[in-house]
């Protein structure tokens, strides 16, 4: 409303009631506005934090899965690996060994005694000697007390020449009942009375047959020396040629070719 002086000239602006109340009403509806929207923001603000967190949780959850599935996966991938591992050295063993008797296998010795040679030979004067051991009459050993006594005497003959030789001396079986000893640094002189007492030890040794009797076994050794200028195969003709006779002369002995 404007009022007017008496010269009829406005004496200033003064707002009426209604126009009043207007703005008051109109002021606290922008009031309610503000607070609407201040309220609508601090919920989208706590819904942002809420879901922020979540994110947070999934990404360490994430984190916990990927490392769990790493170590498991490392277990698997480490067993597995000493699976192969033992398999490997359990492959190797069989190769280089003999598993009935726990002797070197022919392929090991004879790798073996070209090296026991070759190193002979880089010495002056270092002796060598080969043995070739069978056992005496051993196909009716089987016949008679079976074929599983005479896999138990074949084991039992190991263990005998492993317990009868020096660490460095090589001991193998070449299949059957045929076995061949490597002794480096030892002559004939040596090697012989070696034999003889594993020969003695081997025939006092008794052993039950599956119907209880007592029976004892013996064996024949053929004894050779190397000298320089014997290649391993010619070594090991003239060691076969010692048994031979051995057998020839009545089997239970040893026969030494120096
Ligand atoms: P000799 O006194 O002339 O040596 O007579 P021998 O009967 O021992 O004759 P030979 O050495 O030829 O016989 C070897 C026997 O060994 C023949 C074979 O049946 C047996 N044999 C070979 N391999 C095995 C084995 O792994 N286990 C058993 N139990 N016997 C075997
Ligand atoms: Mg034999």
């Amino acid at each position: 409303m404007v009022t007017t002086k008496a010269s009829g000239q406005p004496a200033g602006f003064s707002p009426s009631t209604k126009a009043r109340n207007t703005w008051k009403k109109s002021g606290q509806g922008i009031q309610e506005k503000a607070h609407e929207e201040q309220e609508i923001l601090a919920s989208r603000f706590a819904q942002q934090e809420s879901s922020s967190r979540r994110l947070q949780w999934m990404v360490v959850l994430s984190c916990a899965a990927a490392l769990f599935l790493l170590f498991v996966s490392l277990a698997v991938v480490f067993h597995d690996l000493s699976t192969v591992e033992a398999a490997f050295r359990q492959a190797k063993y069989h190769v280089a060994h003999d598993t009935l008797t726990g002797l070197a296998s022919r392929h090991s010795l004879m790798v073996q005694l070209d090296f026991a040679i070759a190193q002979a030979a880089c010495t002056v004067g270092q002796p060598l000697s080969v043995c070739i051991c069978d056992i005496d009459q051993f196909k009716s050993i089987n016949d008679t007390h079976g074929h599983a006594a005479g896999d138990e005497i074949l084991a039992s003959f190991g263990k005998l020449v492993r317990g009868g030789i020096r660490n460095g001396d090589i001991a193998g079986r070449l299949g059957g009942d045929e076995f061949r000893i490597v002794l480096p640094n030892t002559g004939g002189d040596r090697a012989g009375p070696l034999m003889e007492r594993l020969r003695e030890h081997w025939e006092r040794l008794e052993y039950h047959s599956p119907d209880g009797r007592l029976f004892s076994v013996t064996a024949s050794f053929g004894v050779v020396q190397h000298t320089g200028e014997r290649s391993a195969k010619a070594l090991l003709h003239t060691a076969d040629k010692a048994l031979y006779c051995a057998k020839g002369e009545g089997r239970n002995r040893i026969y030494l070719v120096a």
